[in-house]
């Protein structure tokens, strides 16, 4: 099912989008600013075409915050639940998807582990399937 379209939400679900794959990125992240925009060990994000990608519900809703000093992190989030929701590129080329947010499964699985060497020491971390990378 290439076209199967898999819907999300924030955690008060006032927010929702709907997301088509194929994905052009499907990979967990273990950099610090994933660890502090995430609060978890670790970011797992789907990046696709902004042209797959629209919201559905709630849209007025979301905040975005642009960290000053890097090149394109960013962030949104709901207002009224305060959770993770996705965000556009700084070019709007591409939507960035925290993977958790989807309510549906995807029919694929994460490629690659990025920033490994910036995982924390804390947890065990054994997913030597996939290709690491910094
Ligand atoms: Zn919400
Ligand atoms: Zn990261």
């Amino acid at each position: 099912m290439p076209d199967q379209q898999l819907n999300g939400s924030c955690l008060c679900e006032a927010v929702r989008y709907r997301v088509t794959p194929p994905f052009m990125r499907f990979s967990h992240c273990y950099c610090s600013r994933c660890r502090k925009a995430t609060g978890g060990v670790r970011a797992t994000n789907i990046a696709v075409p902004i042209d797959q990608f629209r919201w559905t519900q709630g849209e007025e809703l979301i905040a975005r915050y642009d960290l000053p000093e890097a090149k394109s992190f960013a962030r949104q989030i709901c207002t009224r639940c305060n959770c993770p929701v996705p965000h556009a590129s700084r070019d709007r080329q591409r939507v960035i998807i925290p993977a958790g947010t989807l309510d549906d499964e995807p029919v694929t699985k994460p490629t690659a582990h990025g920033h490994w060497s910036s995982r924390v020491s804390w947890v065990e971390i054994d997913e030597s399937d996939l290709p690491c990378s910094d």
